[in-house]
């Protein structure tokens, strides 16, 4: 497989200034091309640093992407530093001018002859023309490696890859095949379970490969697929995706772009039901993560925020459950759930409860217990958990567990 490197220039980035987010988007946008990249580079605009670093590249990798530094003022250092390390002078091209000078005219702009620099290229390169900006990019060999010069704004640098990139890559022979990616995301069993459920896929050099990875308790499963066409890519990934979601069953919610709360609110929908929630340790999140979603019917009737004594009476919890067993604790959930559910005549009461920092744990509690509490008609359950996590953790993995409790429970409604 090509292997390439992506180089981003610019102060504001080793500053420290602004996000490098061209190199991710790039080698996203690579890998779907068959593109394999193994370096990302950050240089500031310094000279003696782009003559190294295009130099190095040039020699280690088959194709060598760099953004920024193509702008008209002294610190844009791409074009001369590329001429230099090949050896050959600058040249005026001149369609290259008019078309910035078109720019310049149409946006009221003075034209100021420090902008003819822009028209400049190394002798032999070719000129990437940019739709969306003056600063065209550059397309030539060094050291017999491909290296393509894009503009820094990321809207620029995305329309010429496009438009003038990706054809090229294309006929260069360099983009060999294609890699398409698929996310399976799953909630409610831990990496490891997850891992052990599925080791025979995950192993190295599984073909195709099938990779997992955890962010706030979501556990997502990827599969690269590989192919000379984007359909034989796929056709990859459609049988190893059946057997994933055959073996994990309820704990896969989604896929891609698909988010817990989305398939949530869809189980609500299609189960005719409405809702209603009373939140302790997760502070509105789940209301929050609810109001997120794209409803086609409002099935969501509110929520109460319970912090304190008003809320929670408000909430329906009844002060001998609190005196009891605390306002965190399972039965202050539980409590909660079927109070909210009649106070807002709803089909279903979800509520939370739960202890977030260490601060607020008591004798008997510890701070990472949480308790999601689901109630409906003729019956209420309560689900436990106990975190080993920061307190903002607690709360954002308590509200998907709610969620997450609430889907599972449509799903066998359904069943
Ligand atoms: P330049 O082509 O060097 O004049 O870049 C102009 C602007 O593009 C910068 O000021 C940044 O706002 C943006 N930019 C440049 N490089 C990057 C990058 N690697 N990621 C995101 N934005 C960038
Ligand atoms: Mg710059």
């Amino acid at each position: 497989m090509t292997k390439a490197e992506i180089i981003s220039i610019g102060s504001e980035l080793t500053s420290g200034r602004n996000l490098d987010t061209n190199s991710a988007w790039l080698s996203r946008e690579l890998a779907e091309h068959g593109i394999e990249v193994g370096w990302h580079t950050t240089i500031a605009d310094d000279r003696a640093a782009n003559l190294d670093c295009f130099s190095i590249a040039s020699r280690r990798a088959a194709l060598v992407i760099s953004t920024g530094g193509l702008g008209p003022t002294l610190d844009d250092l791409t074009r001369e530093v590329l001429a230099e390390l090949a050896g050959v002078p600058l040249e005026y091209h001149e369609p290259s001018w008019r078309h910035i000078e078109g720019i310049l005219r149409n946006r009221n702009r003075p034209l100021p002859e420090r902008n003819r620099v822009q028209a400049m290229f190394p002798k032999g390169s070719e000129v990437l023309f940019n739709a969306r900006g003056t600063a065209p990019g550059v397309w030539m060999r060094l050291n017999g490696t491909m290296v393509a010069a894009l503009p820094g704004p990321p809207r620029e640098m995305v329309g010429m890859f496009h438009d003038e990139v990706a054809p090229r890559l294309a006929g260069s022979g360099l983009a060999r095949g294609v890699l398409v990616q698929r996310r399976i995301h799953t909630f409610g069993e831990g990496e490891s379970a997850i891992e052990e459920k599925l080791s025979d896929l995950t192993r190295r050099g599984h073909n195709p490969e099938v990779g997992i990875t955890a962010s706030d308790a979501t556990i997502t499963l990827r599969i690269f697929g590989k192919g000379s066409t984007r359909a034989a890519a796929q056709a990859q990934i459609a049988p190893i995706e059946a057997v994933i979601r055959e073996r994990l069953g309820g704990l896969v919610y989604g896929a891609d772009e698909e988010e817990l709360e989305q398939a949530t609110a869809e189980a609500l929908e299609e189960s005719h039901l409405s809702l209603a929630t009373a939140e302790g340790v997760t502070g509105g999140l789940v209301a929050a993560m609810l109001d997120r979603a794209r409803w086609k019917r409002r099935c969501y009737l509110g929520g109460i925020v319970a912090h304190g004594l008003p809320g929670e009476a408000l909430a329906g919890l009844p002060e001998t459950t609190r005196l009891e067993h605390g306002s965190r604790s399972a039965e202050a959930a539980l409590a909660m759930a079927r109070g909210v559910r009649l106070a807002m005549g709803a089909d279903l009461g979800l509520a939370t409860a739960g202890i977030a920092s260490p601060g607020e744990a008591g004798p008997e509690k510890e701070a990472g217990q949480a308790w999601v509490a689901l109630a409906w008609q003729g019956g209420d359950a309560c689900w436990p958990h106990h975190w080993f996590a920061s307190p903002a953790e607690v709360r954002s993995r308590t509200a998907k567990k709610a969620l997450n409790q609430l889907r599972l429970h449509l799903m066998e409604r359904r069943a």
